[in-house]
Order: C-alpha cells, then structure tokens, then sequence
C-alpha cells in the first residue's frame, strides 16, 4: 500500500515537470498580450491574496504538513508570478500571523479595480479522497471560478472536484469577483506528499495565475 502510494505522487510531479517549460514561457506570452491591450469597465489590476489560517490556526494538518504553511508558500509564489507580469498585488498576511476573516475582507475591500483569491488546501476524514475545487459565490465570480479551475486541473493533473459555491465569509464579504481555491487534501498521502515538494506548489501557483490572466483578458472584451 505504501509504495503504491509513492508511485501515485511520482506519477503526480512527473506530470508537472511535463507542463514545465510550457508554464515557463506561457506566461511570457500573457504577460506580453497583457501590457499590449486597452481597458474595459471590468478591468482589474490588482489581485488580492489571502494566505488562508495562520499562526495558531493551523487549518488542514496531517503527518507535520501544516495547510497554513502550504497556503502561505503558495501564495507567495502566485505574488512573484503575477508581479512579473505587471500586476499589483495585496497580500492579507504576509507571515505567520493570525487574521480574522472579516479583516481579510475589509482589507481586499480597500482596493479598487481588484479581484481576490483565496488560497487553501483541503482536509478530510476519509482520507482517500483527493483533488482540487473552486469556490465562488457571486454570479460575477463564476467565470473566475472556471477559469482558474481549469487550468489547475489542466496542469496538476489532480482529480477535478469542480467548482462549488459557499458562503464562505472571505469570498462574501468582499465586493470584487472573489474566488477561494482548495488546492489538495492534506489529508491523502499522495497530495500531502506532492505538496512537500516546492515544484508542486510552484504549478499550482503558477496555474492559478494563468487562470487570472485568462479571466483579465475575458474582462477586456
Ligand atoms: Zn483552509
């Protein structure tokens, strides 16, 4: 059982290391489209980052992998990703620190011309269950939803569990297309062991923001 899991996550990176270069240059390309076109009344250029849990809020854990650790790297890489493209960004922690919900959303509430994503990863008592979803609640965030969940399932390779709304305070308080990412269960030992690696949590990084670029170029027509 062991060692078939381990093929399991094997099979997980050599999937990302594929997509690899093609994630390296893709961006380029959007990036270079990106500063190319005009405005419409939907354009954003801020993006909005909410590392889920932190400090004493551990969120999702299992085996010493801690979901506020994972949320925190993740989010970080999506802020590098996104500044190399252009965008401005906010990020509602930016340490270990513990920040209630509805600040996160009064902060994400700050900023005009702004989307918000929220970036989590997954937790259940059985613990064969596995893949990645999107919450939106909003009609305006649907779209949003779509866009980013295709790309990670495009790129991880992850079961798709699809895109699901909630009433989630983060994505209800805020006034902008917002959206919440549940990246993996921690608690399946292949996505918690894919999850240990940093090339993974670059693609999922890196996915979520092709999906934003996708949604601002939707935007734009
Ligand atoms: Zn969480």
């Amino acid at each position: 059982m062991h060692i078939s899991q381990e093929d399991l996550a094997r099979s997980l990176v050599s999937h990302w290391l594929v997509g690899h270069a093609r994630r390296l240059f893709g961006p380029a390309i959007l990036a270079l489209t990106l500063l190319a076109g005009g405005s419409s009344a939907f354009a954003f250029n801020t993006i909005v980052i909410d590392p889920g849990h932190g400090k004493h809020d551990l969120g999702a854990s299992d085996s010493l992998v801690y979901e506020k650790h994972i949320n925190l790297d993740v989010s970080r890489r999506l802020e590098r990703a996104l500044r190399s493209m252009g965008f401005r960004t906010v990020m509602t922690r930016s340490d270990d620190s513990f920040v209630p919900l509805d600040t996160r959303a009064a902060i994400a509430n700050r900023y005009r011309n702004a989307v918000f994503v929220s970036i989590h990863f997954n937790s259940s008592y059985k613990n064969k269950v596995s893949g990645i979803e999107t919450y939106y609640r909003s009609s305006q965030s649907k779209l949003f939803a779509d866009l980013v969940q295709r790309e990670l399932i495009r790129n991880i390779g992850a079961v798709d569990r699809g895109v699901k709304t909630a009433n989630f305070v983060v994505i209800k308080k805020t006034n902008h297309p917002s959206i919440l990412v549940e990246g993996g269960f921690v608690s399946n030992e292949k996505e918690r062991s894919a999850m240990t690696d940093p090339r993974y949590r670059q693609a999922v990084a890196d996915s979520i923001a092709r999906g934003i670029i996708a949604f601002h170029q939707m935007a734009r027509r």
